[in-house]
């Protein structure tokens, strides 16, 4: 009987998380391949003046087409290159090319737009950071202010550790500092009046439920003027609609991103973006709806 009572257990093992873990296993010596085959790839999402429908900048999102497995989300092997130690070659290869796109761009003339690369805490507490990112934009030529450093809340909770030394001398070199999905974490607020950072970005989260849900309104509008308080600039993330758009601008939130503008784009589908006018800035955010 007890033999019985087992037979479940090991079932499910067997369907599900032994599968999980397959995968996992498989990913991890995958992705290994992929980087040094130079199968990953840079999505560009761009970053839009919410006063004038202008394109500032793009985020840098990585992007994997598994040959067997087919796209693979940065949601499911980001955290697999974290724990195995695969995101710091994968880390070093995103920044290097984030920055001489951005610097061909602004060589071919399309314009002098900021790239955002996501850092993992992984990258800025164990390696080098600062000499790999001096190292980058001595190898590109990219301007230090045309890059910025996406990172989110959890780095920055203690003031005195390794890893805040490392960011201010990021900052130092005269790269940006953003935080990204802000709202999220847990954090205490007065790091932002010491921290070297420039950027906040509102969680998408928060932004999703404008329209439906006052807190959510009500908290994008706290961070939009605290942000503003420190002297600190605000990207919404996750802008789907008009009524988002109209709202954030509304609320004098300086940036925009989200599927709205754009989705992340392959390189030559944002270069075509930045060639010819976009939707948007025919008829600039916000005034669609007051001009009607
Ligand atoms: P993130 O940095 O917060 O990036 C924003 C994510 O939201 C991206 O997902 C983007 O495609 C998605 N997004 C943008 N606009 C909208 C919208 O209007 N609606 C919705 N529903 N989603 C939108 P993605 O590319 O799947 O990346 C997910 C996360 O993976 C990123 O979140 C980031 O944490 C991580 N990631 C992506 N690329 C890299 C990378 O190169 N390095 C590191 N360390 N992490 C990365
Ligand atoms: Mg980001
Ligand atoms: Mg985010
Ligand atoms: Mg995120």
């Amino acid at each position: 009987s007890s033999k019985d009572a087992m037979t479940p257990a090991v079932a499910f093992y067997n369907s599900s998380m032994g599968e999980a873990l397959h995968r996992r296993k498989a990913i991890r010596s995958d992705l290994r391949q992929a980087i040094d085959d130079g199968h990953l790839e840079l999505h560009y999402q761009p970053k839009v003046e919410m006063q004038t429908g202008l394109i500032t900048g793009m985020e840098a999102l990585v992007r994997w087409q598994h040959p067997k497995r087919g796209r693979i989300s940065p949601m499911e092997f980001i955290p697999v290159a974290e724990q195995s130690g695969l995101i710091l070659p994968l880390g070093t290869w995103v920044l290097q090319e984030g920055c001489r796109q951005a610097q061909a761009w602004s060589a071919a003339g399309l314009g002098d737009l900021r790239v955002a690369i996501n850092m993992s805490p992984v990258q800025v507490l164990c390696q080098d950071v600062v000499g790999i990112v001096a190292q980058t934009l001595e190898d590109t030529g990219l301007p230090p202010n045309l890059l910025e450093i996406e990172i989110t809340e959890g780095v920055l909770m203690q003031e005195e550790t390794k890893a805040m030394q490392r960011l201010r001398a990021m900052r130092d070199l005269g790269v940006h500092l953003a935080i990204d999905d802000f709202g999220t974490g847990y954090s205490s607020l007065s790091y932002l009046k010491k921290m070297p950072v420039s950027c906040l970005k509102i969680d998408q989260s928060f932004v999703r439920g404008l329209m439906e849900n006052e807190e959510d309104a009500r908290l994008s509008r706290v961070i939009i003027g605290m942000a503003h308080d420190f002297g600190l600039e605000v990207v919404a993330e996750g802008i789907e609609t008009l009524e988002h758009a109209d709202f954030l601008r509304h609320e004098g939130c300086d940036l925009g991103q989200g599927y709205y503008f754009a989705k992340p784009l392959e390189h030559q589908a944002f270069e075509r973006l930045l060639a010819s006018p976009p939707p948007w800035q025919h008829q600039p955010v916000g005034m669609r709806s007051s001009a009607l």
